[in-house]
């Protein structure tokens, strides 16, 4: 499989990122041990990139899968610490719990923050960048859904990568349009950043229009690795050999299996904290003061799903 440099990182990585969210608790919930198997099987077939966070929830099943290749793939984590002691707690976190001794990327993890992230965020930067002195992170990222953060990121030396939302139709962008987000990558690949892409398929929402949506992220011009989800060896399959240049691929099941955010409204208590995490703005209170989430408007992301303390939200 083709690999890019990130940035001037050095850091060399596949074109395809293994998304470790979708399998984990905040989505399909699969044990431990088969998410371990099935990202294994990815590592094996050429994958060495995989993305999580702190918030997922997959670390163990990151380091079930790391205990059956030979080799260390790259990893990106992610954390939403604004102090520094709190992202100092979510590195070690991240280290102990997939038994590493360094991380390569480590994020601020800034879905749905504004243009104030780095001001906010000062406290944890501070430690990303001390962390990164002693070795034990080798690059400072960011994740983030925002256009002008993007254009922001571009001009600040401390962050090495960027790891901006984008799909073909906008879906999840904030502050701006698919153009401007396009722009904005490009001023941070013109200022050395590495960039890889999230969401390219709306997080799974436009899995209808897979070939359309690739062809899209792979026609940006520039050098950088797409994240994608995957809860199965067969979406594993479809992907790598999609990567790996085949075209026109049939007899995928799995990758077709469109999911959806759904609410209890037997369980909802109408509090809000939802609509709050939701960075595309998906969810309302309808009429029966219940959370409503517009599927046109949501990336599945599972966020709400963590933050709900009825568990009324699930992934289905
Ligand atoms: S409704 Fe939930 S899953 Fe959908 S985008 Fe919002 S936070 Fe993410
Ligand atoms: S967080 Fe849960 S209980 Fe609160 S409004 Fe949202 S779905 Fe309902």
């Amino acid at each position: 499989m083709d690999k890019i440099i990130l940035g001037n990182t050095g850091i060399e990585v596949t074109k395809l990122c293994f998304g470790a969210l979708p399998l984990g608790p905040l989505q399909k919930n699969l044990s431990i041990e088969e998410s371990g198997e099935i990202i294994a099987y990815g590592l094996k077939k050429g994958i060495n990139f995989i993305d999580t966070a702190q918030a997922y929830g997959t670390y163990p099943h990151i380091k079930a899968a790391l205990d059956k290749v030979d080799f260390m793939p790259v990893i990106a984590t992610k954390s939403g610490a604004e102090t520094y002691e709190s992202m100092e707690k979510a590195i070690h976190e991240a280290l102990e719990q997939m038994g590493l001794d360094y991380i390569h990327i480590f994020h601020l993890h800034a879905a749905r923050v504004d243009v104030d992230v780095f001001e906010k965020r000062e406290g944890a930067l501070r430690c990303l960048l001390d962390y990164k002195k002693k070795g034990i992170i080798k690059a400072i990222g960011i994740s983030t859904h925002n256009v002008k953060v993007v254009d922001l990121a571009a001009e600040n030396d401390y962050i090495d990568i960027v790891f901006p939302l984008i799909n073909k139709i906008g879906r999840g962008i904030i502050n701006g349009t698919v153009k401007d987000m396009e722009k904005a990558i490009e001023h941070c690949q013109r200022n050395g950043k590495g960039i890889y892409l999230m969401k390219v398929l709306g997080g799974g929402t436009m899995i209808d229009d897979y070939d359309g949506s690739m062809e899209y992220a792979m026609s940006l011009p520039g050098d950088y690795s797409i994240a994608i989800g995957m809860i199965s060896k067969e979406e594993v399959d479809y992907n790598v050999r999609y990567f790996n240049g085949e075209r026109n691929l049939e007899g995928i099941i799995t990758i077709k299996n469109k999911k959806i955010v759904r609410v209890s409204e037997l369980m909802c208590i109408g509090c809000g904290t939802c609509i709050e995490t939701c960075h595309s703005d998906a969810i309302s209170l309808n009429e029966n003061n219940k959370a409503f989430i517009d599927p046109s408007k949501c990336i599945q992301c599972g966020y709400c799903v963590a933050v709900c303390p009825e568990f009324s939200i699930r992934v289905v």
